[in-house]
């Protein structure tokens, strides 16, 4: 049913379909809303008919979504109701607001530049009582969920039980605070600190500071460091004036005016109040200079919620952790992958984390290690009934609970779970030559150290390791799709290659994260690598540019779909499906085909095409799926003229085909460099490389995306070598200063270039730059760091946000991609991700 009366009965909010994974039971489903919001990169519209067979039943849809074939479609599913809004993202934020005002307790609203996440999980780790009793009862955003549907979202977690809330506000543009406030209306206010983070976005840095200032217009205190006076001057300007009655608590480490003073003798705080209200010492377990301005403002802010002595502060300073964002990836042993989430604790954060296990793909084994969730606000029946059904709505196969609460809530559990009392007792009485072949979750509370189960489950990483942070592989992709869609025709399919390794990142984990953001179509070179993603659970389709005859039944078996670019091959071809009476034009002989327009690699020419389009007139079940080309030099400006004629002539090409088969195959023609430099030539596909990988080739536009890759790896040694003497094979590194040599794990052999010796790379130590000194070896290079702190067993980057490829690459006059695909196997890919 179609409606625009709004009744809402369900509590159980989804925004992305992708969440939903089974169907969900009638008790659940009577619960459930899904929100569908039009995006940049989504249409939830798109899945409507997908949530509905899964058995959600409500559902608030945009009225600028509905078409007629639409509202067809909704109308089959009589026993379904749909709400008719304009927003489905404003309704959201709506009824968080209206849920907000039914809480009369005090909510902490963090905003600024940097800092909000760690301010805001150091926070509730300091104030965490345990219980109501001697401390709070939290109800905070998971991750960095700060955005315009994050915020409501989280603010939509708060329950009866909870005592406090601290929600973070993130903003990109002008205008967007006010709807943010709405829904967090905050009593407390942080502002961390102001920097140049999405100045694009803003007029002028007072502009900024002036629209994140909008989150506090309710607030009765705000906390900011007087230390930044452009934060100090807009509070006074704009703040002062709407909010008379505000209580402004400052603080300053560098004797500005303020009500709290700081001064920090290498670890050692002295923190005193206005008036001698407050005259502290404290020990600080961080002192970088970030860490330092975090935990002042949350010192400050207990202070501003309660009275404390000094003892008991000083406690909980101590027990604070560093808080890790990072949601990684391992190799496991016993071919296990594992999925190490130490960040939070809450049902979100598992949910979060259940959804990333879902991305592995369904083949291998599902395990779970969870501890009790601490600080949920939720009676504990209800949380452990809502764990357990996650367990069975994600397939989990093996539930492993430790702690004494899970452990009694066994029975909301399937029967071959288990349960441990502690850490200890799980590492002692655990079997784990059973556990193989399987992806497992690990995510536990602090106190239960489940890194020490990371320790013994992980495979032992020597030395170097590549990073790949997967929250930048998204970003890079979502800036390309943004690109594509900025013009007509604004539905331009993706295909993405992860040809070689996926440029050296890991294939089947690149994969993995494309299939689960739904990108068209993969491309790989060579069949082998089509049929490892296949084993991984990757089922998009995929196209094979190299496809050797050999490998044509591997192909058919697997869903491959080859490049035909000659001839000779597609007579191989059509012999082949002949012999196999595979006839019938079923999509599984779906071919490609090659036209050259002047890379003069493979492809048929404008000249074979009459002999081409006789054959597959002849043979009609030959289905052409899609027809391509490729720039021999897209990103050049000194190629534009032939580029445009390459573009030409491959119109002229998919012209005469098409009108020779009856049909229209889909035409691509654009790489990454393409997509930035072409926009108009993107015909029905474009095909994404390197930029996905965070090299933008035209370098145009480099700035946007952001560095996937870190090659990291360790100092094995370090000596003092004298002036005169000489480091490395051959004598070739002669020193001409005394000089303290560190030798590094990694080598030619783990894909570090030869030709980066003798000081034409340098590598990253602890924040120098440090020249490579004498040849490199197979497996060891030396590096001069006589100017850099540094210590045996220290982490040096060889290449990452700190030294870009790009720059390695112009230093041995090569290209990114071959600096990218160089990184041996043998080199551990560690899977990472931050964000949401
Ligand atoms: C590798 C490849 C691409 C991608 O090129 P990038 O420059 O990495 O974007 C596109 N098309 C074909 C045919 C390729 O082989």
């Amino acid at each position: 049913m179609l409606t625009k009366d709004f009744q809402l009965t369900g509590r159980q909010w989804f925004t992305d379909s992708r969440q939903v994974m089974t169907t969900v039971s009638d008790a659940r489903s009577a619960d459930a809303v899904f929100f569908a919001i039009q995006g940049e990169h989504h249409d939830g519209h798109a899945f409507i008919g997908d949530l509905y067979h899964k058995g959600i039943r409500q559902f608030v849809v945009e009225r600028s979504a509905l078409t007629l074939e639409r509202r067809d479609e909704l109308a089959t599913y009589t026993d379904a109701r749909f709400i008719e809004v304009n927003s489905s993202l404003k309704t959201l934020q709506t009824l968080a607001a209206e849920h907000r005002r039914q809480f009369r307790i005090p909510v902490i609203g963090i905003t600024g530049s940097n800092g909000k996440t760690i301010v805001k999980e150091w926070l509730a780790q300091l104030l965490d009582g345990g219980s109501a009793s001697d401390g709070f009862v939290v109800a905070k955003s998971p991750k960095s969920y700060n955005s315009q549907l994050g915020v409501p979202l989280s603010v939509h977690e708060l329950a009866e039980s909870h005592t406090l809330g601290i929600f973070e506000a993130g903003i990109s543009k002008a205008q967007e605070m006010q709807s943010l406030e709405a829904i967090i209306r905050p009593t407390i206010g942080i502002f961390t600190n102001i920097g140049t983070a999405h100045d694009e976005g803003f007029r002028t840095r007072k502009q900024k500071v002036a629209e994140k200032l909008r989150l506090f217009i309710h607030a009765s205190v705000l906390i900011y460091c007087s230390d930044y006076t452009d934060i100090d001057e807009e509070v006074n300007m704009l703040l002062k004036a709407v909010n008379p009655d505000m209580r402004f608590i400052t603080w300053s480490l560098t004797g500005h005016k303020a009500i709290y003073q700081g001064t920090l003798q290498k670890n050692q705080l002295s923190l005193t109040g206005k008036n001698g209200a407050v005259n502290l010492t404290l020990i600080l377990p961080f002192t970088d200079p970030a860490s330092v301005e975090n935990l002042m403002h949350c010192l400050v802010t207990m202070l501003t919620l309660r009275a404390w002595d000094e003892a008991e502060l000083q406690n909980r300073l101590n027990r604070l952790r560093p808080v890790s964002m990072r949601l990684e990836q391992k190799e496991g042993i016993n071919n296990c992958v594992l999925i190490d989430d130490s960040y939070n604790n809450d049902v979100v954060g598992l949910q979060l984390a259940l959804r990333y296990l879902n991305q592995q793909g369904t083949r291998s084994r599902r395990v779970v290690i969870l501890s009790d969730v601490l600080q949920s606000g939720q009676p504990e029946a209800d949380l452990y009934k809502q764990v357990g059904e996650l367990m069975r709505s994600n397939e989990v196969e093996q539930f492993v609970g430790i702690g004494p609460v899970v452990s009694r809530n066994a029975h909301f559990f399937t029967t071959n779970s288990l349960f441990f009392a502690t850490t200890d007792e799980f590492l002692a009485r655990f079997s784990f030559g059973d556990l193989r072949d399987s992806v497992v979750l690990v995510k536990g509370a602090r106190p239960f150290s489940f890194e020490r189960i990371v320790h013994r489950l992980e495979r032992k990483v020597h030395g170097t390791v590549l990073d790949i942070n997967l929250d930048a592989l998204t970003h890079n992709l979502n800036y390309y799709r943004e690109r594509i869609a900025r013009s007509e025709p604004s539905d331009t399919r993706l295909m993405v290659m992860v040809k070689a390794f996926a440029y050296g990142s890991g294939s089947a984990e690149v994969a993995q994260l494309l299939q689960f953001h739904r990108v068209d179509y993969l491309a790989v070179a060579y069949a082998d690598e089509g049929v490892s993603l296949r084993q991984n659970g990757v089922d998009l389709p995929i196209m094979v540019m190299n496809p050797a005859p050999e490998t044509f039944a591997t192909l058919l078996e697997y869903k491959l779909e080859p490049e035909i670019y000659s001839m000779r091959l597609l007579l191989e071809w059509g012999r082949f499906l002949g012999s196999e009476e595979r006839g019938g034009g079923s999509s599984e002989n779906a071919f490609h085909l090659k036209i050259d327009t002047g890379m003069h690699r493979l492809g048929f020419l404008e000249s074979e095409l009459p002999a081409l389009t006789d054959y597959l007139q002849q043979h009609p079940t030959l289905k052409v799926v899609t027809v391509f080309s490729h720039l021999v030099g897209a990103d050049d400006a000194q190629f534009n003229s032939f580029t445009e004629e390459q573009y030409a002539s491959f119109i002229r090409s998919t012209t005469s085909l098409e009108k020779a088969l009856g049909y229209r195959p889909l035409r691509h023609l654009l790489n990454s460099a393409g997509i930035v430099r072409f926009p108009d030539y993107k015909l029905d596909m474009v095909r994404l490389g390197i930029g996905l990988y965070g090299v933008e080739a035209s370098q145009i536009d480099q700035a946007a995306l952001q560095t996937v890759g870190t090659l990291r790896t360790v100092i094995s040694q370090i000596k003092t070598v004298q002036a005169g003497e000489s480091v490395g094979y051959s004598r070739r590194g002669v020193l001409d200063h005394d000089a303290r040599i560190a030798t590094l794990a990694i080598g030619y052999a783990d894909g570090y270039d030869r030709r980066l010796g003798n000081g034409v790379g340098e590598v990253w130590v602890n924040g120098t730059r440090c020249p490579t000194v004498g040849n490199v070896c197979m497996d060891m290079t030396m590096v001069d760091v006589t100017n850099a702190s540094a210590n045996e067993g220290d982490e040096v980057i060889i290449f990452g946000p700190e030294l870009p490829i790009t720059e390695l690459a112009q230093r041995i006059g090569t290209i990114p991609y071959e600096i990218l695909t160089g990184v041996s196997e043998r080199v551990k890919r560690v899977f990472f991700k931050e964000g949401n």
